[in-house]
């Protein structure tokens, strides 16, 4: 259905790579979905087919063994296996943006060198910036780094923390000067094999059930000097910049939701029969799934431009954050009407609109609840004017 207006905007490369990744979504983890989400586990096959098909080191140069690509891809293909399954796409939507860009970007050559291949052929990792008392306000952290002579130690609770059920390398944010405020943030990287370091609880979730979401415990988890990411003092800047840029890949799970939404329910609509008629001759079906594709088209640009913008080292700020709140409010209602056109069934486990419904509404919170990101937009605005 965008297939249309979408060839209008990408490359012939960008179209070739869309359709890999699609081709590769529907053969490969279309068959697993209802089972994942049934079981709230990602299949490790599924992890290690990402692996193989080169979308957990999207822009992680070829010399560390990643696929040495751009930002957009990683946007195009967050946005087609969240078509097919957004529990999945979240997984490498933060293998990406928000561990391997920060590590591309703040880590030191031997940092690099040590962890990307890693990270590139089969070590899962997560970011760590969320605890029990600081989500939208993040830098009221309380996980501690006490100071040691070769490094730190590390004491605190980290909740909500994607990925950390298979994650083998952690971000972790922790402050070495609880008083310091922000200026006491620093970002460090943390091997789930280090003494002192374990999973808390796994969070029973409404939807992205497959995608895991823990608590992580440190109890004087040594890190030592060379694996703080960045300065000390200084992970503020890696956490912001990071999530600046990661909320436009949450505004492409959830472009990509509401397409695999959206053409579920335009199949059903073209099958169904009420009253001797496909319910797709009714006008009011026409008209509803009209809608929902003009505001699929929106969020789509918004997200994509957002993407171009970064790209390009311009200016994105309020960009991303209208792609990611416009593109989540989107999700969320097509998906809505998208389980309406299939009625009652609709309203049950056999039909897959039942489980976009659910996985839409992450995306009105984490990377920023919708008030955070209209909180920046305005911000922009009031400083800069609208254009
Ligand atoms: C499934 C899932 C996965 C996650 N993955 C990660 C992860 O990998 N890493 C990580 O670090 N974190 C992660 N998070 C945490 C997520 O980023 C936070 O939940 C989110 O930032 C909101 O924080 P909070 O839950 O503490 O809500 P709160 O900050 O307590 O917000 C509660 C309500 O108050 C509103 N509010 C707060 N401040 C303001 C304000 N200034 N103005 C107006 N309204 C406001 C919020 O919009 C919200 O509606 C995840 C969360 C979930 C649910």
């Amino acid at each position: 259905m965008s297939e249309h207006a979408a060839l209008t905007i990408l490359s012939e490369e960008e179209q070739i790579f869309r359709n890999a990744v699609r081709d590769f979504a529907e053969r490969t983890i279309r068959p697993r979905v209802a089972e994942m989400d049934r079981a709230s586990h990602v299949l490790p096959e599924i992890v290690q087919a990402l692996f193989e098909m080169d979308l957990m080191a999207i822009e992680v140069p070829e010399e560390w063994g990643g696929a040495g690509s751009r930002f957009f891809m990683s946007i195009l293909a967050i946005e087609e296996i969240a078509r097919v399954d957004p529990a999945v796409a979240v997984i490498l939507d933060v293998q990406n943006t928000l561990v391997e860009i920060p590590m591309l970007r703040w880590g030191t050559d031997a940092q690099k060198c040590r962890f990307l291949p890693r990270l590139a052929s089969g070590t899962v990792a997560s970011f760590a910036l969320s605890e029990a008392g600081s989500g939208s306000d993040a830098f009221a952290l309380r996980c501690e780094a006490r100071r040691e002579e070769d490094g730190f130690r590390l004491t605190g609770r980290k909740l909500w923390i994607t990925n950390a059920g298979e994650a083998e390398f952690f971000i972790v944010f922790a402050t070495v000067d609880s008083k310091a405020g922000h200026r006491g943030v620093t970002a460090f990287l943390v091997e789930r094999a280090a003494s002192g370091f374990s999973l808390g609880r796994k969070e029973e979730k409404l939807g992205i059930r497959a995608s895991s979401t823990c608590e992580l415990v440190l109890e004087q988890v040594f890190v030592p000097h060379d694996q703080v990411l960045g300065e000390v003092g200084k992970g503020y800047k890696v956490a912001i910049e990071t999530l600046n840029e990661g909320r436009i890949g949450i505004g492409a799970q959830m472009v990509g939701l509401a397409q695999g939404a959206l053409e579920g329910a335009l199949s059903y609509a073209k099958e169904r029969m009420q009253f001797g008629k496909k319910i797709a001759d009714f006008q009011a079906i026409q008209h509803q799934l009209a809608r929902c594709a003009t505001e699929l088209e929106a969020a789509r640009l918004l997200v994509y431009n957002a993407a171009r913008l970064k790209e390009q080292g311009r200016p994105f700020l309020r960009e991303a954050a209208m792609a990611k709140y416009y593109a989540s409010q989107v999700a969320e209602h097509v998906a809505s009407e998208a389980l309406e056109i299939y009625g009652g069934l609709g309203f049950t486990k056999d039909c897959p609109a039942e489980k976009y419904f659910r996985d839409s509404k992450i995306g009105k919170i984490y990377e920023g609840t919708s008030f955070i990101q209209l909180d920046t937009i305005a911000k922009s605005m009031l400083a800069e004017g609208i254009s």
